[in-house]
């Protein structure tokens, strides 16, 4: 009998008299005791308030990210343990893969994007600097922080570690600690997982807790702070965000609610085409894979009415083959959904959409391995008048369910995905981008994710189904309206963003870097004689000046073949709206700077990786003189020995105007 725990402020709390008894999906019978009186809200919230928050802010985005990735590789050294306990909630080990390797995954892919999409600091900058005053001593810049509050997780029962990791990643990357409160069906595995997290000892104190069971009165005690990110369906999302506390607050609150995902077949994929395959067998995968129990599955099949027919034929020839049973058996394909009462849920959907569309396949009365057991065959309809029909816009079966439908043109077919009224995915496999194009413009306001494959790509595809810890996850209407993941943006829905007004000085002190007017500083050596650690932002080196002659131009011109007019031809130029007349290329100018700043020497400075934001602002003609002034703007450790420095870069002509501008990307050693 397992008896999960929940952990508060510290300590482990073993499950109350009053627990409830968890039936097993495969078994029916008791498997688990959770839950029981809930732990102390407020001692929950103070402990993440006053130890895990403070904890969280005092390290940079960069420590956090490494600590994400610490927890990846923890977790993913004990995945076994997690494998052992993945049937149990009725799911196969393929099943177990999407939940458990998809949640390490997501650790990894955050970590990785707020290493490299991130500052090495505690301030977000987002967005360029804002010139608010003519003469440049007044600045706007938005940044964002985060929150200081604790960010409350309500998860689903059907992904129980990518449920909890996919919400943890981005939270703690953005620097705010969490209260975990699992779905009670599956919490025993979420629990396992948890206890690792705990275990490694990578996280400060009060970063995390768990809730098994329920969560009391926590969500009246939050305030402006704290953030509600919960998943579920459409009447709890409701129920909860009423919450006067929250609506009060002004509390956050993202939801990822019901969602009828659809996919459409393009008109070109007809039987026999590789796309046709592609689609059939997505389809199929979307309402096997965790017995249908997805928030991403496919709901509703939308396909030309003359392809309807072949279709139906050949999705009911591959659900035919899917052996179901016991998850813990190699050869089921399918287990079981997540309990008796899911089951019957499901049921009952099948039986209302049922009365607008017929059941092509599956046999709602079947049983499956077990009698006791909560298995059901894959069920398909088939509704003809998806004009006229609702329920099947409308109910999601969170089973393995999906309704076939015509569409007559690709207006059409959007119009029947966007009935959804907003979802998570829909997804279009056609081989032409038009098609895509068609598509897009006409439903992707009403879906979070629009996945477009051919037959091409349909391997390299991430599937329908996956949400991808890139890309934004969440939807529009139905969906909830909220954002999950999308890399960096994830972490933002944990962060306030604010605009900073104010001297360029005041911004670079605040942002950690520097922008243009702010002061400026001298090293004792060439900037590029000193290492990572010694070189300080604003640290300045401007150089001496070089004219720029019409041979440097000409020989550039015949050097590189780059002989455009308006190098080499004087009246072609001068007809030219942009140029007095012959002009240095830009090239040769980048040449030029680099040639005025660098000092030729070894040293910490390992190599020149990139420029970034190149501008030419000012023609240069022969005769005209430039000069460059290099500014340290940003440093960023990378490695065990090396970090990047971006480095403000400016030329300027004989007159003090500017002529270029760029940002140059140099890695530099920490030692000399
Ligand atoms: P629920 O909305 O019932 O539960 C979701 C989460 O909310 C669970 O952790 C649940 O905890 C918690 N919860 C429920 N009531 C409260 C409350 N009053 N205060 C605090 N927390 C609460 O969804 P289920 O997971 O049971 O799934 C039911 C249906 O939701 C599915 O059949 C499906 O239709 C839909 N669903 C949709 C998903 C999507 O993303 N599209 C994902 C999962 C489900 P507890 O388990 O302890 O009750």
């Amino acid at each position: 009998m397992l008896r999960p725990e929940s952990y508060a402020a510290g300590s482990w709390i073993a499950p109350g008299e009053d627990a409830r008894a968890i039936n097993g999906p495969v078994t029916g019978k008791v498997i688990a005791m959770a839950g029981g009186k809930a732990p102390d809200a407020q001692a929950m919230l103070d402990w993440a308030r006053n130890q895990g928050g403070p904890a969280l802010r005092a390290m940079g985005f960069h420590d956090r990210a490494r600590m994400i990735k610490a927890l990846g590789s923890y977790i993913g050294e004990r995945k076994e343990e997690l494998y052992a306990l993945n049937p149990l909630t009725g799911a196969t080990r393929r099943d177990g893969a999407v939940d458990i390797e998809g949640g390490i995954g997501t650790l990894f892919v955050i970590a990785s994007k707020g290493r490299r999409e991130m500052p090495d600091g505690q301030v977000y900058i987002d967005g360029g600097v804002e010139q608010l005053s003519r003469d440049g001593s007044f600045l706007g810049q938005h940044i964002c922080v985060p929150l200081q509050g604790v960010a409350v997780h309500i998860n689903a029962f059907n992904f129980p570690v990518w449920g909890m990791l996919e919400k943890l990643a981005p939270t703690l990357l953005a620097g705010m600690p969490a209260i975990v409160k699992p779905a009670t069906q599956t919490c025993y595995l979420t629990e396992a997982c948890f206890r690792m997290i705990i275990d490694s000892g990578i996280l400060p104190e009060g970063a995390v807790q768990l809730v098994v069971g329920g969560l009391g009165d926590m969500l009246d005690r939050l305030d402006a702070q704290d953030v509600v990110s919960f998943t579920g369906s459409a009447d709890t999302a409701l129920h909860l965000r009423s919450t006067p506390a929250l609506m009060r607050n002004s509390v956050r609150f993202h939801a990822e609610q019901d969602s009828l995902n659809a996919t459409i077949l393009g008109p070109d994929a007809k039987a026999g085409t590789a796309e046709f395959d592609a689609f059939i067998k997505e389809a199929a995968n979307e309402i096997t894979t965790k017995a249908g129990q997805k928030c991403t599955a496919i709901r509703r099949i939308i396909v030309p009415a003359d392809s309807i027919a072949e279709v139906s034929e050949a999705l009911m020839a591959r659900l035919s083959g899917i052996a179901i049973g016991d998850p813990a058996d190699e050869t089921t394909r399918m287990g079981a959904l997540a309990s008796a009462a899911q089951k019957a849920d499901v049921l009952e959907k099948i039986a209302a959409i049922g009365a607008e569309a017929r059941v092509l396949t599956g046999d709602p009365e079947a049983t499956g391995a077990n009698p006791e057991g909560a298995f059901l065959a894959p069920t398909l309809l088939q509704c003809d008048d998806p004009d006229a029909a609702t329920s099947v816009h409308e109910l999601e079966a969170f089973g393995p369910v999906s309704t076939l439908m015509p569409y007559r043109d690709l207006a059409h077919a959007a119009r029947i995905a966007n009935r959804g009224g907003g979802s998570l995915v829909a997804s279009l496999v056609t081989a032409d981008p038009q098609v895509a194009r068609s598509v897009a413009l006409e439903s992707a306001a009403w879906h979070g994710r629009l996945y477009i494959v051919g037959g091409a790509n349909a391997k390299a595809g991430t599937g329908h189904g996956a949400p991808m810890p890139h890309m934004v996850h969440g939807g529009p209407g139905r969906a909830g309206g909220g954002e999950e993941l999308g890399g960096v943006r994830g972490a933002l829905h944990y962060m306030q963003r604010t605009a900073i007004q104010g001297s360029p000085d005041v911004l670079s002190a605040i942002t950690g870097q520097w922008v243009a007017g702010a002061a400026e500083t001298k090293g004792p050596q060439h900037p590029f004689q000193r290492t990572f650690d010694e070189i300080e932002i604003g640290e300045t080196l401007h150089t001496d000046s070089r004219e720029v002659t019409l041979e440097d131009i000409e020989h550039f011109a015949t050097f590189t073949g780059d002989t455009f007019y308006a190098h080499m031809d004087e009246a072609a130029a001068q007809a030219n709206p942009f140029f007095p007349g012959r002009v240095a290329h830009g090239y040769l100018l980048l040449s030029f700077a680099a040639g005025l700043f660098v000092q030729p020497d070894p040293g910490p400075v390992l190599a020149n990786t990139g420029l970034n934001g190149l501008s030419f602002q000012k023609p240069v003609s022969p005769g005209d003189s430039v000069r460059v002034r290099l500014t340290c703007a940003r440093k960023t450790r990378r490695t065990d020995s090396y970090g990047e420095v971006a480095w403000n870069v400016t030329l300027y002509n004989q007159d003090a105007e500017q002529v270029a501008q760029y940002e140059l990307l140099t890695m530099v050693s920490y030692t000399r």
